[in-house]
């Protein structure tokens, strides 16, 4: 009587659907450069809005992400 090998079932590669995935990702890249805008640029002269409430409202995630403030 001999020990059978566990029998490992088989690996199936998993098939991504890049046409239903592609406008997310497009989506999610427009949020994260509208985020990084906002954290990064929104300053001084050429800020969409002219209150310092933007920068202010981001300005702790401004110095953790190493973008030049004061
Ligand atoms: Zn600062």
């Amino acid at each position: 009587m001999h020990a059978s090998p566990v029998m490992a079932p088989a690996i199936q590669p998993v098939s991504l659907p890049i046409r239903q995935l592609l406008p997310w990702a497009v989506f999610g890249g427009i949020l994260m450069l509208l985020a990084i805008y906002f954290v990064g640029v929104e300053e001084g002269a050429a800020a969409i809005f002219n209150s310092m409430y933007v920068h202010e409202f981001v300005h702790d995630g401004r110095h953790l992400l190493g973008f030049p403030c004061h």
